[in-house]
């Protein structure tokens, strides 16, 4: 007998494949790991028992049949609340779409499911992922593994949870300005941000248009390869205009030697005031692990990384806002009754279907676009874009990635980050990578001497360059000795481990 707990998304595929064990049986070792620890994650807004036993029965039939099964064959997958998936709700976690019936599945669950994953359920998340903590999640908030009193981080909250409790394998997240990366990076798993269009958005309810990004959670950087692999394979997807081919291949590439190849640090950011002393120590332990790989450390300048935050939160609202106005209780979403005339209903809909901060950034962005403000502030943020995108540009020219933190600090208590503002400045060392359009990785680096919670180190790395990217950060995680070889690397959270999940 064996714990979910302890095996990677390749040794399930393959003991599903060579029958050690039967993908229902995996199905419901997951379902069980749900059952005994949601009640302190709360990472789901839904667990889809029925479509994952249904799923996992339909991959044991196809095994039998003599079909050749997918390289995710029987994974438990859980999904953001944010993608669709026939036969579940898709809230974003919102009033607005408390009662949304998904009516097709995006192409980035479609592919998964395709490669074999068990879906076990829709995960929580910022409402319409605005946030970085779950905490305006309309529904509940979901709490850290490692320590319940503390956010799993947002938006992608609920997704990293659930992998850092052991209640699935694999995750699906997406990224506008960090959330999938920043709560990776508190709940100590590896999340990964691919380049902008290498990943289809078709079926996910955008916020962002010009920065979100669908991309996996795992425990090792191996299972987030083999999630790459499956999110790419198809090639460009014709329902999503930004979507380009990629090479799939991720897996193969993985252990590409980092020899000889040089690893950008940005000592400007290393002094950006709220960085905590255990993060400037982990990214330092990170440039050893990664020169001791035999990698290069070459310092390179990114002179309009401290402007990303302003520029984000101009661009993000005015495209959510854009986004967001096709929810007016007519054509989707919720629909106030007795309204006496068309305005009423949309104005009356509207303020009851959105939280508090949909509403801010809705607004913010309706502010932002009115003739005089367009000028002053969103045309200025689309030139900051470019210098930004153009500062990345000529640090590739001397590095082929750049490791630098995630997050200034570990995950923070419920609560105490009160001031929206706060909060938006704590996605620093995220946003500018959604800017320029690159590929990004949150890899764990363990447990902090002052906090007692997970860090991690970023790495990114240049548009398209999503596999070298991979590389660099399997070089950390072998070099860092969390991992065993393709097997589970970082742990699932001490408290969940092994209470229930037993195959
Ligand atoms: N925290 C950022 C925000 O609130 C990023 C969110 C995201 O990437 N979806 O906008």
């Amino acid at each position: 007998m064996s714990s979910l707990d302890e095996l990677s998304a390749a040794e399930i595929a393959v003991g599903v494949r060579e029958g050690a064990f039967s993908a229902e049986e995996v199905a419901r070792a997951a379902l069980d790991a749900i059952d005994q620890r949601e009640g302190e994650v709360a990472a789901f807004l839904q667990v889809s028992n029925e479509l994952a036993l249904n799923v996992a029965r339909a991959t044991d039939a196809a095994r039998l049949r003599g079909e050749e099964l997918g390289p995710l064959a029987g994974v438990p997958c859980g999904f953001k609340d944010n993608m669709q998936l026939l036969g579940t709700r898709t809230t974003c976690a919102s009033r607005m779409l408390e009662n949304y019936e998904s009516n097709f599945t995006a192409t980035c669950v479609g592919r998964m499911l395709a490669a074999g994953v068990t879906p076990v359920g829709k995960t929580n998340m910022d409402e319409f992922a605005f946030g970085s903590s779950t905490e305006s999640s309309a529904f509940h908030r979901s709490n850290n593994p490692w320590d319940t009193t503390r956010v799993p981080g947002g938006s992608s909250g609920g997704s990293a949870a659930a992998v850092a409790a052991g209640e699935a394998t694999l995750c699906l997240g997406s990224d506008t300005g960090g959330s999938i990366r920043q709560p990776a990076s508190f709940c100590g798993v590896v999340g990964m941000k691919p380049s902008y269009g290498v990943v289809s958005r078709c079926g996910v309810v955008a916020f962002g248009s010009s920065l979100d990004q669908v991309g996996p959670f795992g425990r090792s950087v191996g299972d987030v390869a083999l999630a790459m692999d499956a999110l790419v394979s198809g090639g460009a997807d014709p329902f999503d205009a930004s979507s380009q081919a990629c090479e799939a291949g991720f897996l193969s590439a993985l252990e590409a030697p980092v020899e000889g190849r040089r690893v950008g640090v940005v000592p400007q950011l290393m002094e950006m005031e709220g960085l905590s002393d255990e993060v400037k120590d982990g990214i330092r332990l990170a440039e050893r692990v990664l020169e001791d790989q035999g990698a290069q450390l070459v310092e390179v300048e990114l002179p309009h990384i401290a402007s990303a935050i302003a520029a984000y939160y101009v661009i993000a609202p005015c495209e959510a806002f854009s986004n967001l106005a096709r929810f007016d209780g007519v054509r989707y979403g919720y629909q106030e009754p007795g309204c006496a005339t068309l305005d009423e209903q949309t104005a009356r809909s509207r303020a009851h279907g959105f939280g508090e901060e949909a509403k801010r950034r809705q607004l913010l962005g309706a502010y932002l676009l009115s003739s005089g403000s367009y000028d002053k502030y969103y045309y200025p943020a689309q030139q900051v874009r470019t210098l930004i995108t153009q500062d990345y540009l000529r640090a590739w020219g001397s590095c082929d990635v750049i490791l630098m933190p995630c997050v200034p600090r570990c995950a923070f208590k419920f609560g105490e980050m009160s001031d929206p503002t706060q909060m938006y400045a704590s996605d620093m060392f995220t946003i500018s990578n959604n800017i320029a359009g690159n590929c990004g990785i949150s890899v764990p680096l363990g447990l902090g001497p002052d906090s007692c919670m997970p860090l991690s180190a970023q790495l990114q790395g240049p548009a398209f360059k999503d596999q070298s990217l991979l590389s660099f950060a399997r070089a950390l995680e072998r070099g860092l000795d969390l991992g065993r070889g393709l097997g589970a690397g970082a742990p699932v959270a001490p408290g969940f481990a092994k209470r229930g999940g037993e195959l």
